[in-house]
C-alpha cells in the first residue's frame, strides 16, 4: 500500500487557485484612476452621511463614489463607515461568503466586491486608498475589512439597554428603507423582513482599524483599534460595476477611540463622478449562470423526506 501524499500543492488548494481566477485588470483601472489626476471625471452630484443616519447612495456603472473626511471641521475625529453594495433590483449585493476566498478579509486599493451565489459578479472595485497607513500602529494593520457592522444586541449586550441609541444595524435598516425598489414592497410587514435581511449582509468597514492575528488560544480574531486623525480630504474610492446603490451607515462608535455612549460621530462627505469608463465587462469571471435546474434535478432524485 502506498502512503497518501500531504505535502502542500498550491494547485488543489482551492483558495489559492480562486484567487488566481480573480487576477486584476491593472492597465483598466489605472486608466479608471488617471481620470482623477487628468480631472477628466466629471462630479455628478455631492451629499453627505450624517451621525446616526443610514443613507444610499446612487452611482451608475463606470462611475466612482468618493467618501471623504474633513476630522478638522468637527471635532477632530476620523468617522468609521459602513457600506454594502446592492443592485437597484435588489438581486445582487456586495457578498461577504464570495470575498473572502477570493479577496481576503481586508480590502485595499484594487480589490474587488463579488455579489452572491447565482451570479457572483463584480459590483464594485476599490480605485483609492488615501489612508496614511504610517500613523496606524504596525504594517499589519489595515483600515478596511469586509466583516460585521455593530447591532442593538451587541450594544446592549455591552451597554446596558439604556446605551441602545442607535447601531450600524439601524443605520443600514435606515439606508435599505430608502430604495425605491424597497418601497415598491406596500405590505409593511413584508417591507421589514426584506429590510431586515438585507440589513443582516456582513458589510465593508472603511476608516476602521483592524488587523487579523491569533489571540493566546490560537483563535483568529479581528483586533479593532483607534482611527487616527487623517488629514482633511482623505479618501476612499470605489469604481460601480454595475448600477448600484451604497447602503452606508454612519457607524456610532465614530472613531472608536472612546467608550460608545461618549463617542460623537462626524459627517463623511461623499461625491459621486462619472468617469466616462464603461466597466469591461459584466461577468468578470466568466461565470456559467442559471446552474439551478440541474442541482434540483439532483436533490429531487435523492432521499427528501420530512426530518
Ligand atoms: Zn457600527
Amino acid at each position: 500500500m502506498c502512503a497518501q501524499s500531504n505535502k502542500y500543492d498550491e494547485s488543489v488548494d482551492p483558495v489559492k487557485t480562486y484567487e488566481k481566477k480573480a487576477q486584476v485588470n491593472y492597465d483598466f483601472y489605472n486608466k479608471v484612476i488617471e481620470t482623477k489626476e487628468n480631472r477628466t471625471r466629471k462630479l455628478q452630484y455631492e451629499d453627505t452621511i450624517d451621525p446616526h443616519t443610514g443613507n444610499a447612495y446612487p452611482v451608475k456603472a463606470g462611475e466612482v463614489i468618493r467618501f471623504e473626511q474633513r476630522p478638522s471641521l468637527h471635532n477632530g475625529r476620523t468617522q468609521i463607515l459602513d457600506v454594502l453594495m446592492i443592485t437597484p433590483d435588489l438581486k445582487q449585493w456586495s457578498d461577504h461568503l464570495n470575498n473572502g476566498p477570493i479577496e481576503g478579509l481586508n480590502v485595499k486599493k484594487y480589490s474587488g466586491v463579488w455579489t452572491q451565489s447565482q451570479y457572483m459578479e463584480k459590483i464594485a472595485t476599490c480605485v483609492a486608498d488615501e489612508f496614511p497607513y504610517e500613523l496606524l500602529d504596525n504594517e499589519n494593520v489595515s483600515h478596511m475589512f469586509f466583516a460585521a457592522h455593530c447591532c442593538p444586541e451587541w450594544i446592549m449586550m455591552a451597554h446596558g439597554e439604556e446605551a441602545n441609541v442607535n447601531s450600524c444595524q439601524e443605520n443600514f435598516i435606515h439606508g435599505f428603507n430608502r430604495l425605491p425598489a424597497v418601497q415598491a414592497v406596500e405590505d409593511l410587514t413584508e417591507r421589514r423582513k426584506l429590510v431586515q435581511f438585507l440589513a443582516d449582509r456582513n458589510d465593508i468597514n472603511i476608516f476602521q482599524g483592524n488587523q487579523f492575528k491569533q489571540d493566546e488560544k490560537g483563535i483568529t480574531r479581528c483586533f479593532l483599534s483607534p482611527t487616527p486623525q487623517v488629514p482633511d480630504g482623505t479618501g476612499v474610492e470605489f469604481y460601480a460595476e454595475k448600477d448600484c446603490y451604497f447602503v452606508v451607515s454612519n457607524c456610532p462608535y465614530a472613531d472608536q477611540a472612546l467608550p460608545f455612549p461618549e463617542a460623537e460621530p462626524n459627517p463623511v462627505y461623499i461625491s459621486v463622478y462619472d468617469t466616462g469608463i464603461k466597466p469591461y465587462s459584466d461577468n468578470h469571471l466568466g461565470i456559467i449562470h442559471g446552474w439551478e435546474e440541474k442541482v434540483y434535478e439532483r436533490i429531487l432524485s435523492k432521499d427528501l423526506s420530512p426530518k
